[in-house]
């Protein structure tokens, strides 16, 4: 049946589902993997660094300030600044306070930030300092507010940590404790607070250090944001849990990837990271040669990418499957086949089915349903939403994604994408996925995206949104005859357009929403 433990796949790991050494807060575990302080834990990309022992004094004089400031355990920081090396160390001193770490995209506008502000009710806040009157204003004296800027240098929260004590003791936390509260980029109503505890945490990146095989020789190079699960846990923790290092560049930027390359051994990122180096002439098999894994994740890769990159470079990109409510969930494994269009095997522990969406009986290998799973990875619940938390865990204690796939009968998972993208056209079921991967197929095309439209007659029409290559000569009738004899009638876009580029967010998802929505009339009146 379309049911796998990680436990049952070819992953020959321990998983780390029971209490982790040292403690279950995230910052003992970080104490007891990396015991050697003086190795160094980040670099920046003016060249300053910090060894372990230096980050664990600069987070003790960080943490003493957010506990002058008023933080106390259990309360929320909401964080909205810009990617810096003290950035991050604003969340590790969070924890260390034993407080709940609350990240914001600093793309966020005043009117969203009210909301995140008034659902989780921090008692702190750090803001960049050009936003601190307005921020202040709407805070009220509900809590403390406290300034950091885009380098990570200045602002009353440094100002703070001088003379501060470089030693904290760090409050206690059970694994139960909550460690972070992430707000879901949820498209539909209002974004939900994901509650991940210490241990889901702990947990999640030592299976991730064992399963990539992460040690204190590797350096990460990291471009993701850090508001955002993967570059603030997946890629941080699991360096964290390795005694390892990272470079830590402002943001992805292909100058910034080929001059720090060659001092790396590892990188994390999202498809279209891949898709941009792949532009690049710089990107050889040389410039590669002392890379170890590429690892790709939080948006689907397209196959096309994975094989042009293991044709320019030697290396098969490693593609992971995650949420933020979750952490990660598979991974293609490290010796095994790196599978293009598959995201692997559930990790050590994490036990995945899929299910019919409307009874949620399993359904057998092969076939398409809603993707579930439980383990030591998966979220507490919603904040403060306890009947949006009952709706998305079933009786048995499985998340409910919210994501498609199926597990094929070697045991690989495919995602086939979002259930709330899925087509109901006349009556029948179209996976966005098969119509795209052929549609991909055809010479001169780029990428899709395939989206259901309203339509008159069949309630959804499949529409295809395509991006072709420059100087192409591709039509609709072009495509359309291709797809002919590839998909089943009812599958076949209605109508194929063509655009330049698609809209994505900052972590490469392809925004199905903003393309329906420009779409929308496509079939009025036809
Ligand atoms: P987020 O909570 O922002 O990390 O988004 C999680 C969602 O991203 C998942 O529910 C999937 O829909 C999607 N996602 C993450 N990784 C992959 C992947 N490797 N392939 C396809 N979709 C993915």
């Amino acid at each position: 049946m379309g049911a796998l433990k990680g436990t049952d796949t070819n992953m020959d790991q321990t998983p780390h589902n029971s209490q982790p050494p040292g403690g279950a807060s995230l910052f003992a575990a970080i104490r007891s993997a990396a015991p050697d302080g003086s190795r160094v834990f980040i670099r920046d990309v003016a060249g300053h660094r910090l060894t372990y022992h230096e980050m664990y004094a600069e987070t003790a004089r960080i943490a003493n300030c957010l506990v002058a400031a008023g933080l106390r355990p259990g309360d929320r920081l909401a964080v909205q600044v810009e990617k810096s090396v003290t950035a991050i160390l604003v969340a590790l001193a969070c924890m260390r306070a034993g407080a709940i770490f609350l990240p914001l995209s600093p793309a966020y506008t005043l009117a969203e930030l009210e909301y995140f502000l008034a659902d989780a009710e921090p008692s702190c806040v750090v803001v960049q300092p050009g936003k601190q009157s307005s921020i202040g204003s709407m805070l009220a004296g509900k809590a403390a507010i406290l300034t950091l800027d885009s380098g990570g240098k200045r602002g009353s929260l440094i100002d703070g940590t001088r003379g501060m004590p470089d030693s904290i003791h760090d409050v206690p936390r059970t694994a139960d404790d909550l460690a972070a509260i992430l707000y879901t980029s949820g498209t539909t109503g209002r974004s939900k607070g994901a509650m991940l505890t210490h241990y889901n945490l702990v947990s999640n990146a030592l299976t991730l250090r064992d399963l990539w095989r992460f040690t204190r020789d590797d350096v990460l190079l990291h471009a993701l944001p850090v508001y955002h699960t993967h570059g603030l846990f997946t890629a941080t923790n699991t360096v964290l849990m390795a005694g390892a290092s990272m470079v830590f560049l402002p943001r992805f930027d292909a100058e910034l990837i080929f001059a720090h390359l060659p001092g790396c051994t590892t990188m994390m990122g999202v498809p279209t990271f891949y898709t941009r180096l792949l532009a690049d002439p710089r990107l050889t098999r040389e410039a590669a040669a002392h890379m170890r894994v590429f690892i790709s994740g939080s948006a689907p890769l397209l196959p096309e990418t994975h094989r042009e990159w293991f044709d320019r470079t030697g290396h098969a990109i490693l593609e992971r499957y995650g949420m933020t409510e979750t952490n990660m969930i598979a991974s293609n494994p490290y010796d095994g086949e790196r599978r293009a269009g598959a995201v692997g095997y559930p990790l050590p522990g994490v036990d995945l089915r899929v299910v019919d969406g409307g009874t949620g009986e399993a359904l057998p290998d092969g076939e398409i349903g809603m993707i579930e799973l439980r383990g030591p990875n998966v979220c507490k619940g919603y904040w403060r939403k306890p009947e949006q938390t009952a709706e998305t865990f079933r009786g048995d204690g499985f998340f409910v994604t919210g994501d498609l796939g199926r597990i094929n009968a070697d045991g690989y998972l495919e995602i086939v994408g979002r259930a709330k993208d899925l087509v109901i056209t006349g009556g029948f079921n179209v996976y966005p996925r098969e119509v795209e991967f052929e549609i991909d197929a055809i010479p001169g095309v780029v990428e899709s995206a395939v989206i259901g439209v309203p339509h008159p007659d069949f309630g959804e029409g499949v529409t295809a949104v395509i991006v072709r290559k420059r100087d192409v000569e591709l039509s609709e009738s072009v495509i359309l005859e291709a797809l002919r004899e590839r998909l089943a009638k009812f599958k076949l876009p209605k109508r194929v357009v063509f655009r330049d580029v698609l809209p994505r967010n900052a972590m490469g998802k392809v925004q199905k929403n903003e393309l329906r929505n420009i779409y929308r009339d496509l079939y009025v009146n036809s």
